[in-house]
């Protein structure tokens, strides 16, 4: 066997926020942004990774042998591997940098092992990926970032469905910004959140869910009826309600959910008042990004307006990537 080479998408969840472990609805995307693994087979058992973004021997190494714990699991004859990592997108930036290095590492194996890309494949090598992040690392996160990973389509947004949470259901929604005269764009405050901790507040707002907190329900029913109407408006090319549906997610997952921060509410003020559509945090919260929907010609006026603010509040200047919907993981 010789080496392979796969690229695996990072994501910007449009709306739809800590839905995904409460049985809900989020309306993602795959981003050009991605991580890239070269595989190569060994010897002897051994798993040696290496990534551009993080020293070796530390704790981020458990994410990739998750992932090759899980494939052999499911009876996948993994042999021994030299992994090499680099990716494009900001570690612990809420677009997903654990999501996208779990299915480059799956998405490399299938290829080693000459496993056709399809459906059923992507759907099971985001399962073992997801397990690999909640069984091995311990971050209780719920399904969305690996299915976008893996599920991405060029054009279209992806509508989960976790009803039954065992048993999710992904349907493409049209999503065409571009030939819209609008642009999506992420800024990446700079703030970090630690998800791998079992007392972060995502945990702790997963217990206030589950023990059935009224205002954190609140937010995920409001939430999941903005979803709707987003996928609705999306699709008839409406970005203005689409812009709406955004602020009114920003709100709830501020006022009621409670995970937003003074950075992430200072980019979606400072893109509204700079004449975006619709700005709101996006991921997990605590810090990371936030997208905002703008017309075409309003991009560097919103990228301006949020820079000014944050230069008026005394922080560092935050970095903006454009983004559009992607094709999920592939060999390269
Ligand atoms: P996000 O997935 O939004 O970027 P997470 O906290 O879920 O944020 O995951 C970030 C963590 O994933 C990093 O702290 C690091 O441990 C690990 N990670 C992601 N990408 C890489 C990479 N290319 N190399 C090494 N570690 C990575
Ligand atoms: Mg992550």
């Amino acid at each position: 066997m010789h080496s392979v080479t796969a690229v695996a998408p990072g994501r910007v969840n449009l709306i739809g926020e800590h839905t995904d472990y409460n049985g809900g609805l989020c309306l993602p995307i795959a981003i050009q942004l991605a991580t890239t693994a070269t595989i190569t087979p060994r010897e002897d058992d051994d798993l040696r990774v290496t990534s551009d973004q993080a020293p070796s021997g530390s704790a981020w190494q458990r994410y990739v042998e998750g992932v090759v714990i899980e494939l052999r699991a499911i009876g996948w004859q993994v042999p021994g591997l030299d992994i090499a990592l680099t990716s494009t997108l900001p570690l612990g930036g809420g677009l997903s940098s654990s999501a996208a290095m779990e299915c480059a590492v799956a998405t490399g194996i299938a290829g080693l092992l000459g496993l056709p890309l399809d459906e059923a494949t992507r759907w099971r090598l985001a399962e073992s990926a997801q397990r690999a992040e909640s069984v091995h690392v311990g971050a209780p996160t719920g399904g969305m970032d690996q299915l976008a990973s893996m599920l991405g389509r060029d054009g279209h947004a992806l509508l989960l469905d976790f009803a039954d949470p065992a048993r999710p259901t992904a349907q493409p929604v049209r999503c065409r910004p571009a030939e819209e005269q609008v642009a999506l764009l992420v800024t990446d405050t700079g703030v970090r959140h630690q998800l791998a901790d079992g007392t972060s507040g995502y945990a702790q707002r997963r217990r206030e869910c589950e023990v059935g907190d009224p205002r954190r329900w609140r937010h995920v029913d409001s939430e999941n009826e903005r979803v709707r109407s987003a996928v609705t408006a999306m699709e008839a090319g409406d970005w203005e309600a689409v812009g709406s549906l955004m602020v009114a997610s920003h709100s709830s997952l501020r006022d009621d959910f409670e995970v937003s921060c003074r950075e992430l509410d200072l980019t979606v003020t400072a893109a509204l008042d700079a004449g975006a559509l619709g700005a709101r945090m996006t991921g997990g919260g605590f810090g990371g990004c936030t997208v905002s929907v703008t017309h075409e010609g309003r991009v560097g006026a919103v990228r301006d307006g949020i820079d000014a603010a944050f230069a008026a509040a005394g922080l560092p200047r935050p970095a903006h990537h454009l983004v559009s919907p992607a094709e999920g993981a592939r060999l390269s």
